[in-house]
């Protein structure tokens, strides 16, 4: 019915961590970036991670987007990880995630044993970086989609995980700004360059070549926002009435 990616990542036990802490910078060993959504996959979730040797003690979300902030219902006791303004968004927009999930809920005809509740959020360094394990996770800008956003960069292991960019099933939604989402695409460059497996928020998990295409057809696509087309040729496999509708919001929004 949709698709939407959680990454869960480890990395050995830091030799460091002591350092680390000292230094305040946040240590963890596993983590869940973004949720999944339907409620049967985060009851699953624990048990599936903890079978292949995952016990996330963080949960990161990308954007505080509804669909990217459920980690917390698969794991109640751990607090949410979010860039800086995600916090604010989340304190200028009081109650909106929580509204907008309800609203998807119904049109799915989901039901929730309770309301979401984000419990307690923390601020995370970005542009900065977490300690994983030995490992460190580079926290980059990624606004545009919407005025918050991040994108988390495993360059150890080579995954990059993109928030609602660099998916090959949904064109760029341009919430924020136009030249915001250039920016982004622009710092993402590099990223891909350096990526393995590139994970987007909602789609398939991308090869570098296939995500450094993709990354091509959402620039030409802004071009053709840019311009005012009011019926551009999309990218193959992403030519649908659903995201017809969405370059019809896209074009709405930047009138
Ligand atoms: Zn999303």
């Amino acid at each position: 019915m949709w698709q939407t990616n959680a990454v869960a990542m480890r990395a050995g036990a830091s030799q460091g961590s002591a350092a680390g802490t000292a230094r305040g910078a946040p240590n963890y060993e596993a983590m869940l970036i973004d949720s999944p959504y339907f409620p049967d996959e985060l009851e699953a979730l624990p048990g599936l991670l903890a079978r292949a040797g995952f016990e996330p003690d963080a949960l990161v979300a990308t954007h505080a987007d509804y669909d990217h902030l459920l980690g917390r219902v698969a794991f109640p006791d751990l607090a949410l990880g979010m860039g800086e303004p995600s916090v604010v968004r989340l304190h200028q927009e009081p109650g909106a995630a929580q509204r907008e999930l309800r609203d998807k809920d119904a049109e799915l005809y989901v039901e929730r044993a309770r309301p979401l509740a984000l419990g307690h959020v923390q601020t995370l360094p970005v542009p900065g970086s977490i300690e994983l394990g030995s490992e460190e996770l580079e926290l980059h800008p990624a606004d545009g989609h919407t005025p918050d956003g991040m994108a988390v960069m495993a360059r150890w292991c080579g995954v990059l995980c993109a928030g609602d960019y660099l998916s090959n099933v949904e064109i760029p939604m341009v919430e924020a700004g136009l030249g915001d989402y250039r920016a982004t695409l622009a710092r993402l460059a590099p990223l891909v360059e350096a990526a393995e497996t590139v994970v987007p928020g909602h789609g398939g998990p991308h090869d570098r070549d296939t995500a450094l295409r993709i990354l091509d057809e959402d620039v030409d696509y802004l071009d053709a926002l840019e311009r005012g087309d009011e019926r551009p040729a999309l990218p193959k496999g992403r030519d649908t009435r659903e995201q017809r509708r969405i370059h019809a919001e896209n074009v709405e929004r930047l009138r």
